[in-house]
């Protein structure tokens, strides 16, 4: 018995390590859209309805209104005027004019509109030079925004389940005020009505105590509400 414990004791000891890794859940360093891994740069955002955590890269490419993929100038929710801008003709992207070039001629395509290969954020070795830093600070940018219009909408969402339930409490309060009515002019019909006993036996759903329990206590309730 000693040694079997032991032995078990023993072995708990040397599996632990491995045991007490499996069971750990670690944060993600996966961008949950491309699957990269990103284990320095990964943005929490809130991209259509779903809180995700993207890559620099992915963060720029799924929102490609919100910048210019040129300067990386981040709009704000306010794009460059209609005058001083021109859109992809692919997708929504916006870019300055002066920024996309000569577009009279030929339709303007964003860079990843234009080579599907295209990278937002070509991240090699670790190294950031001032354009990957441009481009960094822009996709915090358009995170830092996305995450504040979540609040506003988690805000707006607890602000409308507060209004529900007082409009279930308001309802369920009508409805005891209901019962309670009906209730006593039950409880009259049947002290008014001359029946046999048997007959009076029919019409009760529960004994008359029970009435009288039911009536008290919807009371009670209606006057902890009022509380
Ligand atoms: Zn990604
Ligand atoms: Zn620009
Ligand atoms: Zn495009």
């Amino acid at each position: 018995m000693a040694t079997s414990l032991t032995t078990r004791k023993g072995g708990i000891g040397m599996n632990l390590p491995t045991a007490t890794k499996l069971n750990i859940p670690l944060p993600s360093k996966q961008c949950s859209n491309c699957s990269g891994h990103a284990p320095s740069f990964l943005h929490q955002v809130r991209h259509l309805g779903i809180l995700r955590r993207l890559c620099t890269a992915c963060v720029l490419r799924l929102h490609p209104s919100s910048f210019c993929p040129v300067c990386f100038a981040f709009y704000a929710g306010s794009p460059p005027h209609p005058s001083k801008r021109v859109a992809c003709s692919n997708c929504c992207s916006i870019a300055h004019s002066h920024c996309a070039g000569d577009t009279l001629l030929t339709s303007y395509l964003c860079p990843p509109c234009k080579d599907s290969s295209f990278s937002f954020f070509p991240l090699r070795d670790n190294k950031i030079d001032k354009k990957l830093a441009i481009a960094l600070l822009c996709a915090s940018k358009i995170a830092s925004s996305s995450m504040g219009k979540a609040v506003t909408v988690a805000w707006a969402e607890a602000d409308r389940k507060v209004r529900e339930a007082a409009l279930a409490r308001k309802r369920a309060r009508e409805a005891l005020e209901h019962l309670v009515v009906l209730t006593r002019k039950e409880k009259v019909r049947k002290e008014n009505v001359n029946v046999v006993p048997a007959k009076i036996e029919e019409l009760d759903m529960e004994d008359g105590d029970g009435d009288v329990d039911l009536v008290r206590h919807i009371e009670d309730s209606l006057v902890k509400a009022d509380d």
